[in-house]
């Protein structure tokens, strides 16, 4: 039982160090990435994966949880204050199986979700067909307004009364803008709808204050505890008492079976280290230095869908300023000169998902490693530089002697 992972599968262990490796010497700006402390990752890595614990904390459908019950304890207590919630359940296994808890509380199959298009911001788990969400439910899309960029709120009233949904489905994985969390629970209200509110990308944001909460206007809030919040791999359901019964039963036993304890062990340690000041200053920073990388691609003559940013990311839209440039084309430029991002549809896309028109850009990840707005504007020049030169031999030279100078002097893990 002792023995190490080098010894007992090289291929594996290799492939883990050079995945370090990666993550050290490359600048991830994929806006849903992050990456946790040690403590996080000592947390998931423990024997806690052995333990079978179907059922909640007290009421298992098994012996020997007294250990693991204190971790799920903490992990809910935690995520309660943190976010203001009356109840929580924290045994999703992704974001994606959180709205899948939500949609079985609350709906029936074949009712009818009205929520956020995909290349208009939206997420597969929000009713795409090629999802379970878009094959058990009716689903009706709204769409930002495709002169600013915005959520039209008095559009998306009117598509409410003509489709009487049985739930409205705000938060989104390419929005660059605030919800108006208050005005689509008023929505929501207005046509006997419930409203979830998927927080996943910006969970870290909200648990620190620096974006608005939809916990009180929404009647389910659900979250990754990857992307903002640095608490490692895995999904969370917030909602009123009222709903606790269903939401617990719908997860446990409705769509999944053992939660992952070890994982859970990482939410209860990253959700405490978001309640710390410094957290709060880490969020802070990174909408700061969103807002300082939209300023330098707009200087340099990008379009940014919806003109800048609220929050942790962008999204480019490549069409006005390199029509023959896809995202496809961006991504790749970006990551030989070792930067990580993701091609990305935009509103109106016209172009494959596989290719697209735009490129998402975020800052969670480089704002972890301890860059500031001055790192920031460093890496927006580069970007624009590559996306203006792209096969430029000597633009990928000089941009990837910049990203290794930022590596060395920030690096993730000590
Ligand atoms: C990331 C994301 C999710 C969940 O993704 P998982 O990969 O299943 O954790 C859900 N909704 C939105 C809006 C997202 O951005």
């Amino acid at each position: 039982m002792s023995s190490h992972l080098e010894d007992v599968d090289p291929a594996v262990a290799d492939a883990v160090d050079r995945e370090r490796e990666r993550q050290e010497t490359t600048l991830g700006m994929i806006a849903s990435e992050n990456h946790v402390s040690e403590a996080v990752l000592a947390a998931q890595g423990t024997v806690l994966t052995n333990k079978y614990a179907e059922g909640y904390p007290g009421a298992r459908y098994y012996g020997g949880c007294e250990h693991v019950d204190e971790v799920e304890r903490a992990a809910i207590e935690r995520a309660a204050s943190l976010w203001g919630a009356d109840h929580v359940n924290v045994q999703p296994h992704s974001g994606t199986q959180a709205n899948m808890g939500v949609y079985f509380a609350a709906l029936e199959p074949g009712e009818t979700i009205l929520s956020l298009d995909l290349t208009h911001g939206g997420h597969l788990s929000h009713g795409h067909h090629v999802n379970f969400s878009g094959q058990l439910y009716e689903v009706a899309q709204y769409e930002v307004d495709p002169e600013t960029g915005y959520i039209d709120y008095d559009e998306l009233a009117d598509q409410a009364r003509e489709v009487e949904p049985a739930m409205i489905v705000s938060g989104s994985s390419a929005y660059p803008r605030e919800f108006d969390w208050e005005r689509v629970g008023e929505i929501a209200e207005s046509v006997d709808a419930y409203h979830l509110a998927d927080i996943a990308h910006i969970t870290g944001l909200v648990a620190a204050g620096v974006h608005s909460s939809p916990v009180e206007h929404a009647d389910f809030v659900t979250g990754s505890t990857h992307k903002t919040i640095r608490a490692g791999r895995g999904g969370i359901i917030m909602c009123d008492d009222a709903y606790a019964d269903d939401v617990d039963s719908a997860v446990f036993p409705g769509s999944q079976g053992g939660p992952l304890m070890h994982n859970i062990a990482g939410k209860a340690v990253g959700f405490r280290e978001a309640s710390t000041a410094d957290f709060r200053e880490y969020a802070e920073r990174t909408v700061e230095n969103a807002a300082a990388l939209a300023s330098v691609l707009r200087d340099r003559g990008l379009s940014l869908v919806s003109g800048g940013t609220d929050k942790h990311l962008v999204l480019v839209d490549l069409r006005d300023s390199h029509p023959d440039l896809t995202g496809k084309d961006a991504e790749e430029a970006l990551a030989e000169v070792g930067v990580v991002v993701n091609k990305n549809t935009v509103p109106g896309e016209t172009r494959s998902p596989f290719v697209t028109s735009g490129v998402r850009i975020g800052t969670p990840a480089l704002t972890t490693r301890g860059f500031g707005p001055a790192e920031i504007e460093r890496v927006a020049h580069l970007i624009a530089d590559v996306l203006d030169a792209p096969g430029d031999d000597a633009t990928i030279e000089r941009a990837s002697e910049t990203v290794d100078d930022l590596c060395e002097a920030f690096p993730v893990y000590e």
